[in-house]
């Protein structure tokens, strides 16, 4: 089927993966496919799927918005799911995060992000336009986003028009102060402007971990010398990382915030950047010229805002903390039993996702590892996505105990197997 499709897919290598798998339907935490087998979504679709695939308040609110309005220009004219859902946000984040920004993917919420940064300082009149980010960091493929992750054979062709950052080290456990020290020199560069990073966990980089602590100094040295401190969320939103916000846990505000795979409970795409009153009002005037200039076509998609709107509604009157919290615990439980195995190193979690690496002479995400590990969980009905060698388990909320040890069964298989 896939030899003829002109689908072209992402992050795949065509000579190598021909075929896709055929999904006709999603519940909870399972696929069904057109072959009739069920796959266990234990990557949450990519990082999205935060209860579960097709929540009830969610699809009907996708109904009923759909039913009264699908779609408008959102300059000069607004709709009442954009204007609650904005109000929401303000209210459920920490005081500081005072306006919404909408766009429609992570990637974008960061340009968007980046753009509000430099337009903040040139507004200004301040010549910063450097941006600060962190090793192993990761904030999407467009160029921007690129720019500001790590350099790697994701990006080696476009390295030409990716722009300079200044990248700090990453803080493994230990090696913190080297990295507070360089965000420190970097900081003092008088072109300086921002510090973009994901807050506890760098997803794509490797589900590498560092601590509450760590993020809570890192914001205070932005603070101290006026670098806008902006806080990639997309993934760590809405509860992947155990709470609300990963930066709850350090209990700082950033200056700018980007919110997008869970906001509508992963179920349609929608993004916001949310900032402080002073970045808004630096680019409040009469001069037209110190307009935010961004826009995309389906800012604010009427659709998307009424599902993030039920997810919201589904934060407030169900329990999802406590299956966060539950699921935490249960990751733990299991993880533990891999945390002085030999064939293993690096046994972490955080929140809801639990990592860890397979020794293995040949690691990097190139490795062969990776794609072998991957066909052989999905023969066993399961879908995990290891990055190289790191096999990470981030399922919906809503996954069940024995659902969870079926992976780590599968796990424990494949070290015997492939290592
Ligand atoms: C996935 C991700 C992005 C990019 O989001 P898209 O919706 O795929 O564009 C950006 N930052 C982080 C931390 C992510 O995990």
């Amino acid at each position: 089927m896939a030899m003829t499709s002109p689908v072209w897919r992402p992050f795949t290598q065509h000579a190598l993966q021909r075929e896709a798998i055929l999904v006709t339907r999603g519940e909870g935490a399972w696929l069904e496919c057109a072959d009739g087998r069920r796959i266990l979504d234990a990557i949450s679709s990519w990082w999205v799927i935060t209860h579960g695939h097709r929540h009830p308040k969610i699809v009907q609110a996708i109904k009923t918005q759909a039913d009264r309005l699908d779609q408008v220009i959102f300059a000069g004219f607004t709709h009442e799911p954009a204007e609650a859902l904005a109000r929401r946000l303000v209210a459920l984040t920490a005081p500081g995060l005072d306006h919404v920004f909408y766009s429609d993917s992570g990637s974008t919420s960061v340009e968007v992000a980046i753009k509000m940064a430099l337009g903040f300082f040139r507004n200004r009149d301040a010549a910063r336009a450097r941006v600060i980010a962190l090793e192993h960091g990761y904030h999407g493929d467009t160029i921007g986003a690129m720019s500001t992750g790590a350099r790697s054979v994701f990006n080696a062709a476009y390295e030409p028009l990716l722009f300079d950052v200044t990248r700090i080290p990453f803080p493994y456990a230990g090696r913190e102060r080297q990295t507070l020290d360089a965000l420190e020199a970097a900081c003092r560069g008088a072109d300086a402007a921002a510090f973009v990073v994901e807050p506890l966990v760098l997803g794509a980089g490797g589900m590498l971990v560092y601590g509450a602590d760590t993020l809570r100094e890192m914001r205070r040295i932005c603070a101290a010398h006026g670098v806008l401190f902006v806080a990639d969320e997309v993934m760590t939103g809405f509860g992947r990382a155990g709470t609300l916000f990963a930066c709850e846990q350090a209990g700082i505000v950033p200056d700018i915030a980007c919110y997008a795979k869970g906001l509508t409970g992963g179920s349609v795409p929608l993004a916001v950047t949310m900032c402080s009153a002073e970045i808004f009002q630096a680019h409040y005037s009469t001069d037209r010229s110190r307009t935010f200039f961004h826009s995309s076509s389906f800012t604010a998609n009427p659709i998307a805002c009424a599902a993030a709107l039920a997810n919201l509604d589904i934060w407030e009157s169900e329990d999802v903390r406590g299956r966060i919290a539950r699921l935490a615990a249960m990751q733990e439980e299991r993880l533990r039993r891999f945390a002085n195995d030999a064939r293993f190193s690096d046994a972490r979690r955080i929140g809801t996702i639990a990592a860890l690496d397979l020794r293995v002479a040949d690691s990097g995400y190139l490795a062969t590892i990776g794609p072998t590990l991957y066909e052989f969980f999905v023969s066993r009905g399961l879908l995990l996505r290891p990055l190289g060698n790191t096999i990470y388990i981030l399922p919906p909320y809503c996954i069940e105990p024995s659902e969870l040890d079926s992976l780590y069964s599968a796990i424990d298989e494949a070290a015997d197997r492939f290592r």
